[in-house]
């Protein structure tokens, strides 16, 4: 019997529940790999903290990594070794990023390691290129080795920017070990969303009690959860294709009118989440654009919330006055006098220069995806297999994550998933979505190997 190696670059979130959804259903044609550069899957950008205060962001009712068994996470947890420890007696609790982390390998284990199948091969090592030739394509790594495969899915994730060791600027998922920030040092921290969060209740809980500055361009913080009711949207009363003020227009109306009938602005945030990827699809490109420059951080506070316990723990920061948050441009983030130097404009006007101890740039995702700190992305565009979207935020990837070549052409065995197919899905960020996601693609490519 012939079998269908797959191949996927990346062993995050994306690629190990990629890799579950291809072996669970026990097609013994499927023969899958993960390549991972980091020491373990699992982990990836999100889920490599130890931190017990890094929480999950989403209630653990939807984390589960299969969208047909949406208990599937809350069951786990029950029956894991973190019971007993944590306090997630209903599925609206949010449980440490880390708890996360072993689920995944959980997902995992049925295929992989001593007590697995073994029909899920992980192989350490950065991949470097991949060409493509008409037989398959050649994975190439940093070490020198090539594995060849038949389809290979780039499940790469999040592009994170690299910084200098030994300067006064770090990046936003370090631990409080490598920010080495004394207890009284001054800290700025540029951006105010999840990761800027992050970074308050971490350093709060290590002792830390210099002032901490937060900037970004309209000073919003994410919105907090709280139960909500999804309202009930027909698909015929979303304003698909339309432009972008009629889109907001129609957003503060029926939020209005949710609020009306004693529900909230989250009942109809979450009743579109379904909606969401098609809502972005039926925008005509310079829709996209202006949603992008006007809408984007107002969508992005309502939808990505924090969890109730880090909103308390900004809320007294900024109560006891270590935290104060601030609107302005940033022009430049440098370093002068043995200080980080933060140069914005505020939304007045006037330019304002920010010195502190230390930087913390917390604005590394949303970034050209060839500048991240793997050559991979940056190969593939050079070489015509890959190209980016007009708008530069992603891979251009077709509907069925097919990666679009220079030519214009979709690829027959090159995919993508997750967070670098954002251009084309654009909420494919979070598992929910990715969960979804990952399920039509392992279809899809079952059905090839069998056909
Ligand atoms: C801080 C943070 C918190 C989050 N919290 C939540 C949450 O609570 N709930 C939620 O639903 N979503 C959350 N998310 C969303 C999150 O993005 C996804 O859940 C998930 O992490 C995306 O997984 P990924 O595997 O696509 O990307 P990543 O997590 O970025 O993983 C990509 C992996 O690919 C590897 N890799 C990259 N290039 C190569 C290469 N060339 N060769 C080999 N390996 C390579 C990397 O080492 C990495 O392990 C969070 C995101 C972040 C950043």
């Amino acid at each position: 019997m012939k079998r269908e190696r797959i191949l996927i670059v990346g062993g995050g979130a994306s690629g190990v529940i990629l890799a579950a959804h291809l072996l669970r259903d026990a097609n013994p044609r499927l023969d899958v790999t993960i390549v991972e550069r980091r020491p373990a899957i699992g982990a990836g950008v999100a889920y490599g903290t130890d931190e017990p205060d890094h929480l999950l962001n989403t209630r653990a009712a939807s984390m589960s990594a299969f969208p047909d068994d949406p208990d599937h996470f809350f069951r786990w947890l029950g029956t894991s070794r973190h019971a007993e420890s944590l306090d997630c007696a209903d599925p609206f609790c949010f449980v440490p990023r880390r708890v996360y982390r072993d689920y995944l390998n959980a997902v995992a284990a049925p295929f992989a390691g001593p007590e697995g199948d073994g029909r899920l091969h992980v192989v350490a090592g950065e991949c470097v290129a991949l060409r493509e030739h008409p037989g398959g394509i050649a994975v190439e790594l940093g070490d020198g080795r090539t594995e060849i495969a038949g389809t290979v899915v780039l499940a790469t994730g999040h592009t994170v920017p690299s910084f200098r060791a030994g300067t006064h600027r770090s990046g936003p998922w370090c631990s409080p070990a490598e920010l080495g920030i004394g207890p009284a040092e001054s800290v700025v921290i540029v951006g105010t969303g999840l990761s800027m969060i992050d970074n308050v209740v971490q350093l709060r809980r290590a002792g830390h009690r210099g002032t901490i500055t937060a900037v970004s361009r309209r000073g919003l913080l994410p919105h907090v959860h709280a139960p909500s009711t999804p309202l009930r949207l027909d698909p015929a009363d979303i304003p698909f294709g339309t432009g972008v003020s009629f889109l907001l227009r129609w957003l503060r109306e029926t939020a209005r009118w949710a609020e009306g009938r004693g529900g909230d602005w989250r009942d109809l945030v979450d009743a579109l989440r379904p909606h969401a990827q098609t809502l972005w699809q039926s925008m005509a490109p310079d829709a996209r654009r202006r949603f992008l420059r006007h809408a984007r951080t107002f969508w992005e506070v309502h939808r990505h919330r924090m969890a109730p316990e880090a909103e308390k723990a900004v809320r007294e920061a900024i109560a006891d006055g270590q935290l104060r948050i601030l609107a302005g441009r940033v022009l430049d983030i440098g370093e002068a006098d043995g200080h980080g130097v933060v140069r914005l404009r505020r939304r007045d006007g006037e330019k304002q220069e920010l010195v502190a101890d230390h930087v913390i740039d917390c604005t590394g995702i949303l970034r050209d995806p060839a500048s991240g700190d793997t050559p991979l992305v940056g190969r593939l565009l050079q070489q015509g297999s890959a190209r980016l979207d007009p708008l530069g935020l992603g891979l251009d990837v077709d509907r069925d994550c097919a990666v679009i070549h220079a030519d214009g052409t979709p690829s027959r065995r090159l995919f993508a998933l997750g967070p670098v197919t954002r251009a084309q899905f654009w909420e494919i960020t979070a598992i929910p979505d990715i969960r979804v996601q990952s399920a039509g693609l392992a279809r899809r490519l079952a059905e090839r190997a069998t056909a």
